[in-house]
């Protein structure tokens, strides 16, 4: 720096935040002792419009070039007030933050303590932004579409939302149709819509925008680039049916030699469908698929004397040529919306579920009273070999939420209102059935959730705040071993059919979208938001976003204001048809770099490669940063044997005399 430093201390109290542990006074007497402080002084709150107007007015009439702010964590205000001391002429960059907040005062009692702990943050923030350079943060193009992961609810929401702005959408769903979950329940709670019906106009909505590319029976398989310029790899997996000539008419369905042999997929394995199938009636796209491990010329290579689905496909559809096929585009953001899968209930094997076929599911017994269920609609079980129609039913809750035995810690917020939901249909179709409802505490947050439940207990439902402990066959009958813990009463109930409701888990193959996309999880496994508030939608990766289950246990609601908030996020590079990509990325010093390529196995990111370079004749690999990519996280830095990468604003001669002053009080 050749300019001499000229430097501006500015204290936030935070209200009392800040001032009630630390001396606010005492440290701003103590910042003007500091090497080239001119200014230094505290105000309420500093992230205020007057406090900024503070600090833009002493850059102006002091000539301040380098400004310090004591406040709250770089996180919440770091970019305010990079944006007013550029207002007031400043590179931005010339910003160094005090974080006395989350880092001295809520973590402190003792005020003298607190106000020496922040004496020591605020020298060091003084140390190091004298020696900050000027840094430009760039902008680049950006491809105004958008990918979206996933076609259930969220997917088609965020992917309409898009699509209807005027931007270009691919829509890639892993299964042969969209809908996802929702396609699967039979009404919604608590206002009983028929799910098909709600659902259906948005599914055919999202196969004939002509803004939405929807790709089914497809897998993502590589992402690479950044917000603004992702470069996508989709695999179309062969359906062995030609998506064009197929009409949907079923005929190789039913002539299919291995015609209803398998468990449906969409009915939970409670209905059977064939080698060549559609999923459900209302599928989008209304294309059959021939699935290649239950096919028999698939498997076996011989179906009859030739495959009996080809013989009667008017259409000439059935092609055993087809093969896989890699779809290649760009897209400016990326929203994932991959959903979740539910708790696998042999996971509490006390509850007997896979051994009694009388205990099932929760979103079995949305195929079984669904009109479209392998039921049409009918409550009837097996109860050992006989078919049943269930006179006493049971539901219960929490089965894989909320439950550390089986390594669950999360309420999965839909159980308990699907659970009233249930009984209420059960209630409907078989008024002279007895219904209960095993529970230990009914969580009814959301609009007329509550209203809901008291309906549903005038109904007759009744229910007992209990957690069973086991369920066991006696005679034909289930006996269900809890206590009544309201009046500690132990008790054994005798039932026709147990439906557990069972929560909410990430998908099982999340770990794949995880490294494809490089995202972050949270403790309980689900894809990790940016900020559980200000960015709960963001990714740490810019320009990805997330939607839906894939996030955290949600109901169709929240799923949809979500998808809707991912759609508006994803939207605003591919409005602006730019991105501006951040200044304080790596750099690598290219004279010492070896060109190991440790930095470029430890960057979280993929943000660094080698590259060939002609240093004095020879031939030699270094690193290199893509700056679009690298979040200045310094990993690469911490990891570098000739410390030949580091990130611009936290080089060790920035940081270095930052740890020292920590140590030196005066
Ligand atoms: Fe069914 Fe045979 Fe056609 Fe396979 S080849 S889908 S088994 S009819
Ligand atoms: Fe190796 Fe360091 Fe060069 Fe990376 S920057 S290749 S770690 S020497
Ligand atoms: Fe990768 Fe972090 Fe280094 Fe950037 S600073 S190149 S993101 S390791």
């Amino acid at each position: 720096m050749t300019e001499k430093p000229k430097l501006g201390v500015y204290i936030c109290h935070c209200g009392i935040n800040i001032s009630a542990t630390v001396d606010v006074e005492a440290l701003t007497e103590y910042a003007l002792t500091l090497p080239n402080v001119k200014v230094a002084r505290h105000y309420s709150y500093m992230c205020s419009d007057p406090g900024q107007l503070l600090i833009k007015n002493d850059i102006k009439a002091e000539g301040l070039n380098r400004i310090v702010v004591a406040s709250c964590s770089p996180r919440m205000h770091e970019p305010t007030f990079r944006k007013s001391i550029q207002a007031a002429g400043l590179n931005p960059y010339f910003l160094e933050m005090a974080n006395i907040r989350e880092q001295c005062s809520w973590v402190h009692e003792d005020r003298t303590e607190a106000t020496i702990k922040a004496k020591k943050l605020v020298a060091a923030a003084v140390a190091k932004v004298r020696l900050l350079e000027p840094l430009e943060a760039r902008e680049v193009e950006a491809e105004r579409s958008a990918l979206i992961i996933g076609a259930g609810i969220a997917g088609i929401q965020a992917a309409l939302d898009i699509a209807d702005a005027g931007f270009k959408v691919y829509l890639v769903e892993k299964s042969p149709s969209v809908g996802g979950r929702m396609a699967q329940l039979d009404k919604t709670f608590p206002t009983l819509d028929c799910s098909a019906c709600i659902l259906t106009p948005k599914m055919v909505d999202s196969a004939n925008h002509p803004n939405i590319e929807l790709i089914t029976y497809a897998e993502v398989e590589e992402v690479k680039g950044y917000i603004g310029n992702f470069e996508i790899k989709v695999r179309k997996k062969a359906r062995y049916v030609d998506f064009d000539k197929c009409t949907g008419c079923g005929d190789c369905a039913s002539a299919c030699r291995v015609a209803n042999r398998f468990a449906s997929e969409f009915d939970e394995g409670m209905g059977k469908r064939s080698a060549v199938y559609l999923p459900f009636p209302q599928a989008v796209p209304a294309k059959y698929t021939i699935d290649p491990k239950s096919c028999l010329y698939l498997t076996k290579g011989k179906c009859g004397k030739a495959p009996k689905c080809a013989e009667v496909c008017g259409a000439g559809a059935i092609n055993f040529e087809q093969t896989d096929e890699l779809v290649e585009f760009k897209a400016g953001a990326i929203i994932v919306a991959t959903g979740f899968d539910v708790f696998d209930a042999t996971g509490k094997p006390e509850y007997g579920y896979g051994q009694y076929p009388n205990v099932i599911t929760g979103l079995e017994m949305e195929r079984l009273v669904s009109a479209s269920g392998p039921t049409g609609g009918k409550i009837k079980v097996f109860n050992g070999a006989e078919e049943i129609v269930p006179q006493e039913i049971a539901f219960i809750q929490c089965v894989g939420s909320r439950d550390k035995s089986v390594g669950v810690e999360y309420c999965s917020r839909v159980c308990c209102m699907y659970t009233a939901k249930q009984a209420h249909l059960i209630v409907d179709k078989l008024p002279e059935a007895k219904v209960r409802v095993y529970y230990m505490d009914v969580r009814a947050f959301g609009k007329g959730f509550e209203e809901f439940y008291d309906r549903v207990r005038r109904e007759g439902v009744r229910y007992i705040r209990g957690n069973p402990s086991e369920i066991f066959k006696r005679g034909n009958k289930l006996v269900i071993k809890a206590e009544d813990t309201l009046t500690a009463t132990p008790l054994e109930d005798e039932v026709d059919m147990v439906v557990l409701a069972v929560g909410l888990k990430p998908r099982s193959d999340y770990r794949t979208t995880m490294e494809l996309l490089r995202l972050s999880q949270s403790p309980d496994q689900f894809f990790l938001e940016a900020h559980p508030k200000l960015r709960p939608v963001d990714t740490a990766t810019d320009g990805i976003f997330l939607a839906g289950c894939c996030q955290g246990p949600k109901d169709i609601p929240d799923t949809v204001a979500q998808a809707k908030g991912a759609a508006s996020s994803a939207m605003i590079p591919l409005a602006k048809g730019k991105v501006t990509i951040g200044a304080q990325v790596a750099t690598v010093f290219e004279a010492t770099c070896r060109g190991c390529g440790f930095c470029v196995s430890i960057c979280p990111y993929s943000a660094i490669e080698l590259v060939t370079v002609n240093r004095m004749g020879h031939m030699i690999e270094v690193a290199r940063v893509n700056e679009a990519l690298c979040k200045g996280c310094g990993s690469c830095s911490a990891g570098c044997l000739s410390d030949s990468i580091q990130p611009k604003s936290f080089r060790d001669r920035q940081i270095l005399p930052q740890i020292a002053a920590l140590g030196v009080l005066r």
